[in-house]
């Protein structure tokens, strides 16, 4: 099959022909539609993120129709059936005994697998996963559409469950999640103000376009102080700004899995009951909830597509902010 893979930190994808992988007990193959990425693949690819398995097939927002069932263990849920489209996140597999397990807070078992990460994810033809850990995709959503439902949303789903019921909501770094989440927060009464890079006017106008109050960037003054803020940029910095804007007993959460480091700042920030979290990874309810939801609110992804062998192109227009919306690969054209 063909793939992209990635042989060690720092370097380029390489294009890769691989054997087509068989699913083991309880895991189904995935014949892959689509594939988002996710700035969490350019850690991978920087060496931000230290423990991937190398060869890896990176890519975590996997959208494909079950094409192989492998043998059930006994006493399994029966697997998805052959034919059912669905859709595969980051994390791959949990212990489902640990303490974090049992108390519904897999997303931080210990010995949890991620998908393009501990294990071969999306940038190929096929993909073989555990069939508790992939999602029926909602109906209606083209393949390329839903990719980025699959980590932005739903990682940005669980970031905004973070900020309670906070009505004035700050989204810093206006990419693919902060795009989904303006019109889930929309849907649930939320006023949204967007903060971009310095200058990024066409994002300020995305922003706007997708529901945002007010867009602008985090040097100028805000209207009003706001109940709580995401920060889905990488930027450390961003910490103390934040801060800055939410209101006494606001959260600040970072959506992200690796940040630069964040300045020091004066406790006077923090004083007023404010709080700084972070989330990680997603559990299986966030999944279930999220694709619920989305179909209700609608949310629409906002896609730019590449081939599979286009990934090095779609990740330094990613990087160098270059992506409205989200960067999907299209691996199967005949969708
Ligand atoms: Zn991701
Ligand atoms: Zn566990």
């Amino acid at each position: 099959m063909r793939a992209m893979i990635l042989e060690a930190a720092g370097q380029p994808l390489r294009p890769a022909e691989l054997e087509e992988p068989v699913p083991g007990v309880g895991q189904v193959r995935v014949k892959v539609q689509a594939c988002g990425l996710c700035r969490t693949d350019l850690h991978v690819v920087d060496g931000e993120l230290t423990q991937p398995k190398f060869p890896l097939v990176p890519g975590h927002q996997i959208v494909g129709v079950v094409d192989a069932v492998g043998d059930e263990d006994a006493g399994s849920s029966p697997a998805l059936n052959v034919g059912t489209q669905v859709g595969v996140p980051w994390l791959g597999w949990t212990c489902g005994r640990c303490s974090y397990c049992l108390s519904g807070r897999e997303n931080l078992c210990d010995e949890a697998k991620f998908t393009g990460y501990d294990l071969d994810g999306g940038f190929a033809e096929y993909a073989v996963v555990d069939h508790r850990f992939a999602f029926p995709i909602p109906a209606g959503y083209p393949a390329v559409q839903a990719a980025p439902l699959l980590c932005a949303g739903l990682i940005g789903y669980r970031s905004l469950t973070m900020t309670g019921e906070a009505e004035r909501l700050g989204l810093y770094g206006y990419g693919s999640a902060a795009h989904i989440i303006t019109q889930v927060a929309r849907y649930q009464g939320r006023r949204v103000f967007a903060f971009t890079r310095p200058g990024d006017v066409a994002s300020q106008a995305f922003a706007l376009e997708m529901g945002a109050e007010w867009a602008g960037d985090t040097a100028q003054d805000i209207p009003e102080e706001l109940d709580a803020a995401i920060i889905f940029a990488p930027a450390g910095e961003l910490v103390p700004i934040a801060l800055k804007a939410v209101a006494k007993g606001g959260v600040v959460v970072c959506g992200g899995i690796h940040m630069s480091d964040i300045p020091s700042f004066p406790y006077q920030i923090l004083w007023g009951e404010r709080s700084v979290r972070s989330v990680a990874n997603l559990t299986r309810r966030d999944g279930v909830e999220f694709l619920a939801l989305a179909p209700q609110v609608p949310v629409r992804t906002e896609v730019e597509l590449f081939d599979l062998e286009e990934v090095n192109e779609a990740i330094s227009r990613l990087r160098t902010g270059q992506i409205q919306g989200a960067a999907v690969m299209v691996v199967d054209h005949a969708l």
